[in-house]
C-alpha cells in the first residue's frame, strides 16, 4: 500500500535504530516529547522505545483532543443534551469520558437523553436536516485538524437556512498548548518535565504548517521535527532531533514533506479564519486555564454558537481521585505512574479520559504495553489481596 508499507519496513526500522545508537553522545541524555496522541499510539504500537538507545526517553504530551477536554465541558454537554432538550452529535470516545458524579454522555444516554454518536460534522448537519422541528447540536472538539470542517458546516448550514443546528465549540490550538508546556504557572504546581525537543504533530501541520513552530526554536530553543504517524516517521524523527541536540542546533525541520509546508493549508486557514475568533482563555485537562488558546465562534455566527444560543454555563471539576491524566498530560507522569492504571481503570471501564481514546497514553500503553506480560497481572494480584 503506497504511503504505508514502505513506513512500516522493519529492515529500515533496525538502521534508522541503528544510526540512533551510532549518534547519541555517551553519558547524555535525551528526553524527546511527543505532541501529538497519533504518535503516542505508533509509539507503543510499534514498541519503538525497545529499537532506542536507553538514553533517549520519549515523553508523551497532551495532543490528544479527548484527553484534554475537561470533566466541566463534558458536564456542560450532558447538562444541554439533559435539560435542554437538545438532540446532542458527538464521537464515540468522547461519550466513554467519565464525567461528574459517575457521569458521562455514556449513562446519560442510557438515562433517556438524546444523544447520537456520529462519524462528522457532517453526520450532525444531516441529523438536523432528519429533524427539522428539534434542535441539534454537534459538540464540536479537536485540534487544527478538525476546525476546518466545523467552519464549513457552519457556512453549510447558513447556505441553506437550517435554523435548528447550532455547535458547542470545544476546538484547541496547539501552539498555545506547547507554549503553556513551557512556561505556564501549573508547571509550579506539577513540575516541569524536562524537554530537550519536540515531535511535531502532522496531520495539524498539514492545516497550520511549520511555521508557528518556528517561534518554540528561537524563543525556547527547542528543536522540532514535524513527522508523521508511521513507525519509520518516528524513528526518522527521532534521529533528526538526536542530530540537532547534539549540534545545538534549535530548528523546526519538516520529516513529513508528503503533507506539510511551511504555509500550511492557506484554504483551510482561511474559512476557519471567516468562522472562528480566539477565545480569551480555554480551561485544559492537565494544563489548566491557558491564555487564546481555543477557538469561538464569532458573533456574525451566534446563531449557530450552542453556549448563548441555549445558556451554557462553564464550572470547572476535578478529576477523579486518583487518576493522574493531568499530569501524564503535562508529560510529568507516565500511565504507570498511575495506581489505577490496569487495575480499577480499563479501557472497558475507564477512571479517566486517558484510557478512552486509542491515542490516549493510558489506552495506547494498556493496549500495547509490554506492562500486560509482566506487571498486569502482579498489579492484579496485589489489587485483589488488599
Ligand atoms: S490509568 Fe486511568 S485513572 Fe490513571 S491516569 Fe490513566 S486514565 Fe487516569
Amino acid at each position: 500500500m503506497k504511503f504505508i508499507d514502505e513506513f512500516r519496513d522493519g529492515r529500515v526500522a533496525a538502521s534508522l535504530a541503528h544510526r540512533i545508537h551510532a549518534d547519541v553522545i555517551p553519558g547524555r541524555s535525551y528526553h524527546i516529547m511527543e505532541f501529538c496522541g497519533g504518535h503516542t499510539h505508533a509509539i507503543a504500537r510499534y514498541g519503538l522505545p525497545d529499537l532506542l538507545p536507553a538514553s533517549i526517553r520519549l515523553v508523551h504530551g497532551p495532543g490528544c483532543p479527548v484527553c484534554v477536554l475537561p470533566v466541566g465541558r463534558i458536564d456542560s454537554a450532558i447538562a444541554l443534551a439533559r435539560d435542554a432538550g437538545v438532540i446532542l452529535c458527538t464521537y464515540a470516545d468522547v461519550m466513554r469520558v467519565p464525567a461528574s458524579r459517575r457521569q458521562s454522555l455514556l449513562t446519560t444516554k442510557a438515562a433517556g437523553a438524546d444523544i447520537v454518536m456520529v462519524y462528522s460534522v457532517q453526520d450532525a448537519l444531516s441529523v438536523a436536516r432528519a429533524h427539522p422541528n428539534r434542535e441539534v447540536v454537534f459538540f464540536a472538539i479537536g485540534f487544527e485538524t478538525t476546525t476546518p470542517p466545523t467552519a464549513a458546516a457552519i457556512l453549510e448550514a447558513e447556505r441553506a437556512g437550517l435554523g435548528n443546528f447550532s455547535v458547542f465549540c470545544n476546538h484547541v490550538l496547539t501552539p498555545s498548548a506547547i507554549q503553556s508546556l513551557l512556561d505556564s504557572p501549573e508547571v509550579r504546581k506539577l513540575g516541569r518535565v524536562r524537554i530537550d525537543g519536540f515531535i511535531g504533530p502532522s496531520h495539524v501541520s498539514a492545516v497550520i504548517g511549520s511555521r508557528p513552530y518556528e517561534f518554540f526554536a528561537e524563543e525556547y530553543e527547542k528543536p522540532v521535527v514535524i513527522a508523521g504517524f508511521e513507525p519509520l516517521d518516528v524513528l526518522q524523527a527521532v534521529w533528526m532531533l538526536v542530530r540537532q541536540i547534539n549540534e545545538g542546533r534549535c530548528d523546526v525541520e519538516n520529516q513529513f514533506t508528503r503533507a506539510v509546508t511551511r504555509d500550511g493549508n492557506l484554504k483551510a486557514q482561511a474559512l476557519v479564519g471567516r468562522v472562528f475568533e480566539l477565545a480569551r482563555t480555554f480551561e485544559w485537562r492537565g494544563l489548566g486555564d491557558v491564555p487564546y488558546s481555543a477557538l469561538r465562534i464569532q458573533g456574525r455566527y451566534a446563531r449557530f454558537d450552542a453556549e448563548p444560543r441555549f445558556g451554557v454555563r462553564y464550572e470547572g471539576a476535578p478529576d477523579h481521585k486518583g487518576c493522574e491524566c493531568g499530569a501524564i498530560l503535562r508529560g510529568v507522569k507516565q500511565p504507570e505512574d498511575c495506581r489505577l492504571f490496569g487495575t480499577a481503570c480499563v479501557p472497558e471501564n475507564p477512571m479517566g479520559s486517558c484510557m478512552v481514546s486509542s491515542e490516549g497514553a493510558c489506552a495506547a500503553h494498556y493496549t500495547y504495553g509490554r506492562y500486560r506480560r509482566d506487571t498486569a497481572a502482579a498489579r492484579r494480584r496485589a489489587a485483589g489481596a488488599s
